[in-house]
């Protein structure tokens, strides 16, 4: 059953908080967290809540606008990127780069598990360049 009393209004409804926040992500190459968008959004827009940023990401979210990445769990972080991508992510500042390469990867049978496999995602961890030179001053 399809409860369609709470998610469609607010789906479709589109207030200038909302567009805001979706200028901001469009095209957007970094991955930023609600308090990201919030402080950049609010500058343009006092009248922005916090309830507001978080409940629009719950909307786009819902509908394949925004994907929630899960890399940090204090932290979640927003990738309005819905093209198939992998990332390299810094362990140190937690920047998160996007990686476009179809890496072919495949499982075996017997590593299936009867599994109909519908995708994959690569994170690949390191040090950034900033953090590489910050390291090397100290
Ligand atoms: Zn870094
Ligand atoms: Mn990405």
């Amino acid at each position: 059953m399809i409860d369609r009393t709470k998610k469609e209004p607010a789906a479709m409804k589109i207030t200038p908080q909302r567009l805001a926040i979706l200028e901001y992500l469009e095209g957007r190459k970094t991955h930023p967290s609600a308090s990201d968008i919030y402080k950049a959004v609010s500058e343009r827009y006092p009248m922005m809540s916090v309830a507001t940023v978080y409940n629009t990401l719950e909307v786009l979210r819902q509908t394949g606008q925004v994907r929630e990445l899960v890399i940090d769990p204090e932290k979640k972080r927003f990738d309005p990127n819905m093209k198939p991508h992998h990332h390299l992510i810094c362990l140190r500042c937690k920047e998160i780069t996007d990686v476009h390469r179809d890496f072919k990867l495949t499982l075996l049978e017997n590593e299936r598990c009867n599994y109909e496999i519908i995708g994959n995602h690569v994170d690949f961890y390191g040090i950034c360049p900033k953090c590489q030179k910050k390291r090397t001053v100290r």
